[in-house]
Order: C-alpha cells, then sequence, then structure tokens
C-alpha cells in the first residue's frame, strides 16, 4: 500500500503538522486507523507528562509494597533440621528440607516412572482397538 504524506492540524496547539508516509505505513502495520491527532510535540509532551505523572508512585520508596512472602520455619520430616519454606505447610502433607526433598523428589519420580511403566504395559490395546473400530463401522 502506498501512502503519501498528510498534512494534519494538531488539537492541542492547532498548527498544522505532517503525518508523513513513513508514519502512515507505521500506523497501518499497527492497526491504527486512526489519524494522529496531535502533532508530535505534543503528542511527546503528552508522554513526558504521562511518564511524569506515572513515575512518583512507581519509584518512590516505600510506594511498593513489600512482597508478602509467607514464610514458615518447619522441622524436616526425614531428618528433623529446621529449615525454612516459602509457603504455610499444611499438616497433612510432611516438609522436607531441600536435600531430603529432593532425595524425595527423585524416588518419586522413579516410583511414577515405574508405574507409568506398568500401566503403559499393553494389555487388551488390540481389543479395545478392534472394539473402537466396530463401533465406527
Ligand atoms: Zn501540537
Ligand atoms: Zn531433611
Amino acid at each position: 500500500m502506498l501512502f503519501s504524506d498528510k498534512s494534519l492540524t494538531c488539537k492541542d496547539c492547532q498548527k498544522s503538522f505532517l503525518f508523513t508516509a513513513g508514519e502512515q505505513d507505521f500506523y497501518a502495520t499497527k492497526g491504527l486507523v486512526h489519524e494522529p491527532g496531535r502533532c508530535p510535540e505534543c503528542r511527546n509532551r503528552r508522554k513526558q507528562q504521562a511518564i511524569a505523572l506515572n513515575l512518583p508512585s512507581v519509584s518512590a520508596p516505600g510506594a511498593i509494597p513489600p512482597k508478602m512472602v509467607d514464610v514458615s520455619e518447619v522441622a524436616c520430616a526425614e531428618c528433623g533440621v529446621v529449615t525454612t519454606v516459602p509457603f504455610r505447610p499444611r499438616l497433612a502433607r510432611p516438609v522436607y528440607c531441600k536435600e531430603c526433598y529432593t532425595k524425595q523428589k527423585a524416588a518419586l519420580q522413579a516410583a511414577e516412572s515405574a508405574e507409568v511403566a506398568v500401566e503403559a504395559a499393553p494389555v487388551e490395546t488390540v481389543e479395545a482397538v478392534e472394539a473402537v473400530e466396530a463401533v465406527v463401522s
């Protein structure tokens, strides 16, 4: 699509400014159908104002509440070492220190993959497929 420079009038300062072919192309690629209502200077000024308005609340110390991290002190269910965990432990679940947790996880994963291997063993698979085919045809 070809664009040509267009003269527009700024809403803010009433000055005419050029909406260049390049800008029109840029707007088109962004899917923007509206022409800019303000000249680049006014747009810039508004952007600066927006930044100025937003900055203090973001950068001011103490403006952002400290992230609430629920750290709980618990004794490892395996070795008894007192450790901190970034969550509130549920009574039903044993809590482990990092080392034991890693060990437990590895053991759990090994057990799970063993289970999967058992489940994956082809039992009546052919029959099941035949049944499905019978229903389809
Ligand atoms: Zn302007
Ligand atoms: Zn432990």
